[in-house]
């Protein structure tokens, strides 16, 4: 069984964006860059799918820019067999990424897709519904736990207040949340592995598929900033503010 799992590349998790100046966008020059938490999940579901013998082959795939290549190699030698690079330097949406991902699924015909429920930079959370959307496959986005027996998929997904099982024929796209698996570290020996492992490069053009925007950023704004605490002297006073100031309590 092949999977295919999408990675993007993103603003690393520990980075504390700024928007620019003139409030059109968020500054990300210079920013370090890494592969997308819950994409790192992604990968890991897949690799686990491997070790169980479930799966037998394991494509990355990552759209955008040149410098992909290195999300790729991550996802290479976190275990991934090989690699597909659709690289165009255009801003990708959601929508086109989904476009882009659908084409390559036609090719690669894979019985799962996984993707991260939700990249940290656009906070989007959409590509994988799109996607399934497009192709016309039945979909599991947040999943936190994945079965594969014969040509079914029992998925738990985290939905609000609690926890939904559903089973679904393959081939199926799956979207990666937080408590689907602990993501391992990539070795030394698997990241020099990786480095020899194949890394194939397309274009959105060589795809048939049209990346222009849809969608137009108006404004980026901060949030509002918080305002410092204060320490109450007793439980009464507490009371009284809750009450008087804050209007909490009736
Ligand atoms: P989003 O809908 O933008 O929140 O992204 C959801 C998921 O779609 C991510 O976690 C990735 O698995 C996938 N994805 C989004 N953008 C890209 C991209 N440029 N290349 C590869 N995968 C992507």
């Amino acid at each position: 069984m092949k999977v295919l799992v999408a990675v993007k590349r993103a603003v690393d998790y520990n980075v504390s964006v700024r928007v620019k100046a003139d409030g059109t966008d968020v500054d990300i020059a210079n920013v370090k860059m890494s592969m997308n938490p819950f994409d790192e999940i992604a990968m890991e579901e897949a690799v686990r799918l491997k070790e169980a013998g479930i799966a037998t082959e394991i494509v990355a795939v990552s759209a955008g820019v040149a410098q992909c290549q290195e999300t790729l190699r991550s996802a290479l030698a976190l275990g991934a067999d090989r690699a597909i690079l659709i690289e165009t330097n255009a801003e990708l949406q959601p929508l086109a990424v989904a476009k882009l991902l659908a084409a390559v699924v036609k090719q690669e015909s894979p019985s799962l897709v996984i993707l991260g429920k939700q990249a940290i930079d656009d906070d989007a959370n959409q590509t994988g519904q799109m996607l399934a959307g497009l192709l016309d496959l039945p979909q599991a986005p947040f999943a936190s736990k994945l079965v594969v027996e014969g040509d079914k998929a029992t998925v738990t997904r985290e939905v609000d207040g609690g926890l939904e099982t559903i089973s679904m024929g393959l081939p199926a796209v799956v979207t990666a949340d937080l408590r689907l698996n602990e993501p391992r570290y990539a070795t030394l020996p698997n990241i020099m592995k990786a480095k020899k492992k194949p890394l194939d490069t397309t274009t959105p053009e060589t795809l048939g598929v049209d990346v222009a925007p849809r969608l137009k950023t108006l404004k980026v704004a901060e949030p509002p900033v918080r305002k410092a605490g204060i320490i109450v002297p007793d439980v009464a006073t507490l009371v009284e503010k809750l009450r008087n100031e804050a209007k909490v309590l009736g």
